[in-house]
Parts: C-alpha cells; sequence; structure tokens
C-alpha cells in the first residue's frame, strides 16, 4: 500500500459564509457557500450543500455520462441554514435515476432532516418536490454521538456504538452535535482513516479560551477545518458587534488548533462582505499566531 492511498483528500468547493457573493472582488477565494468533499477508500463523503455542490454535480454527472457507472455518494449536513442546503436542488445527481445517495443529518427539535429537505422543495418555491427527485436516497437522522463505519466496497455507511471493531481499512466518522450555533446548534464531523484524522467544524461560535465539546471532539486531528468568520473587530465592535450570530472569530479558531494539537488549520465560512485582498491580511495575520493556519480557497485540495 503506497503512501498516497493511507491519505483522505479533501476538497473546499464552497468556503463563504451565509450568503453566495460572485464576482470579481471574490474571484481568489471564491463566492460559493458551504461544501467540502472527503475521499478515501474510494468513498466520497459530501458535507452540506452550499452552493458549491453545484460545480461538483455537474462533474459527478459528465463522469457518470462517460462511464455509465452509477454515482454514489454520501451526503452529511452540518445544518439547514440555507447557506447549506440552497445547492441541493440544483445538485444535477438528484435528477438521475440510477443515483444512489445516504443523505444524514441533524435531528433537532425543529424536525429530522428528510423532513427539513421536503420543506424546503415545496411548491411554489421550487417546481420539483423531494419524493418526486429520481434518485434513489436513504435518510438518516444524527444527534450527534453517532459513528459511521464505511466499509471497503460498500455503498452506505453502518452505524455503530463506537469505532471499537472498525477495521484498518474502514474510513470512521465521527459526529458530535453542538449548541454553539444560533438556536439549533451544529453537527462537526470527524473523519478517521488509516490513522489520519480531519475535523469539519462550520458555524461554531468557540470562544477565546476554547469551546470544551468541539476541543475534545477534535482532539489529534491533523486538520481541523474551522469557522473564522469574523476579525475581533467584527465580533467585539463592529456594528453591530456580532457576538452571539454563531461564528468565531480567527483567534478562537486558532485556540482550538493550539489545545487539539492540530497540525494544520483550514480557516472557513469567509465573511460575504470581506473581499480577497481583506482575506489575504487575514491569513497573514493568522499565521502569525498558528504557523499552519491558512484559510481556505475554493477549488483548494488538502491531503491529510
Ligand atoms: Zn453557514
Ligand atoms: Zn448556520
Amino acid at each position: 500500500m503506497d503512501e498516497e492511498q493511507n491519505k483522505m483528500r479533501v476538497s473546499f468547493l464552497g468556503v463563504r459564509g451565509s450568503y453566495p457573493v460572485p464576482g470579481k472582488a471574490t474571484l481568489r477565494y471564491g463566492g460559493n457557500t458551504t461544501c467540502n468533499v472527503v475521499e478515501a477508500g474510494g468513498h466520497t463523503i459530501i458535507v452540506d450543500a452550499g452552493t458549491g455542490i453545484i460545480s461538483l454535480g455537474i462533474e459527478l454527472v459528465n463522469r457518470h455520462l462517460k462511464t455509465k457507472e452509477p454515482i454514489c455518494a454520501t451526503l452529511l449536513f452540518t445544518h439547514v441554514h440555507h447557506d447549506h442546503t440552497f445547492g441541493f436542488m440544483f445538485f444535477k445527481p438528484v435528477y438521475f435515476q440510477s443515483t444512489i445517495i445516504s443523505i444524514l443529518g441533524p435531528k433537532t427539535f425543529a424536525g429530522d432532516i428528510y423532513q427539513e429537505l421536503r420543506d424546503l422543495l415545496v411548491s411554489p418555491y421550487h417546481p420539483v418536490a423531494l419524493d418526486e427527485m429520481p434518485m434513489l436516497a436513504t435518510f438518516g437522522n444524527l444527534m450527534g454521538g453517532e459513528v459511521l463505519r464505511f466499509r471497503p466496497g460498500a455503498q452506505n455507511p453502518q452505524l455503530m456504538c463506537s469505532s471499537t471493531g472498525a477495521d484498518p481499512d474502514d474510513l470512521v466518522v465521527k459526529v458530535c452535535a453542538n449548541p454553539n450555533h444560533t438556536k439549533l446548534g451544529v453537527l462537526h464531523y470527524r473523519f478517521e482513516y488509516r490513522g489520519r484524522i480531519y475535523v469539519f467544524a462550520t458555524d461554531v461560535e468557540a470562544r477565546e479560551k476554547g469551546e470544551p465539546t468541539l476541543c475534545e471532539f477534535a482532539s489529534g486531528a491533523h486538520l481541523i477545518a474551522h469557522d473564522a468568520q469574523y476579525t475581533d473587530e467584527d465580533y467585539y465592535r463592529g456594528n453591530p458587534p456580532k457576538k452571539g450570530w454563531g461564528h468565531s472569530t480567527v483567534k478562537m479558531a486558532v485556540k482550538t488548533a493550539q489545545i487539539t494539537g492540530a497540525e494544520k488549520l483550514a480557516l472557513i465560512h469567509h465573511d460575504p462582505e470581506r473581499e480577497d485582498d481583506a482575506l489575504d491580511v487575514i491569513e497573514k495575520d493568522a499565521k502569525k499566531l498558528f504557523p499552519g493556519a491558512f484559510l481556505a480557497r475554493e477549488g483548494m485540495v488538502v491531503e491529510v
């Protein structure tokens, strides 16, 4: 087994928070909202369906039309705010009968992932209802604490009580529910494959001293992708101040990386009002605090 096959491939397809921002001033970091893809052991796991998922859908369908192989994927939702779901109805594979997709997301007081996606696609807001989409979809609810095991060659994940018993060739995904995002909270995902660990933690309001739930969950990660929508200026002195809006500052993300012993820190969920030049400054400052920090850019691929 060569070194490359031991690694996870993480693709950042949408790194913008809140709403898409196309235009000249956002070309370098990208204007699409959250979509992250993890590939390992032959599995493709998509996290969130912000507008960044749309280009992935086109690519997967083009490949399918050429090879005739069905599209098989797993789509995990962190939560269902619009910036994390708005690409779903434009994700081309859902309109193909041969597509097999497992969709898992949070169950909250407001409903479960099936109900929430169904309600998002209701007429007159979208012409195709969830149940009318030709894909073969299975839905699963996550409440935090679950362990998903992706076995080699298997299309659907197995739900386990713990990672004890997982084989070294399995891709294991752990789920953590964190209440520290406005009203209904958010799910974080931890990917483990052949001893390498990647944690995706978007839409979380951490703390200056570290947020205990996330720090414990992300312990030992090689790469953490962490919400860093705000600067200290935005958070404490903005007009209005953004404290309590459900997102972290760059310093909070750095603190998480320091406490957990991460090698690298990808800052994500960039503020839509922040243009490329301002993001360059944030990245430079973040590197001074934590040398392994960088700002995720749309289209960036990182091996973990
Ligand atoms: Zn968001
Ligand atoms: Zn959110």
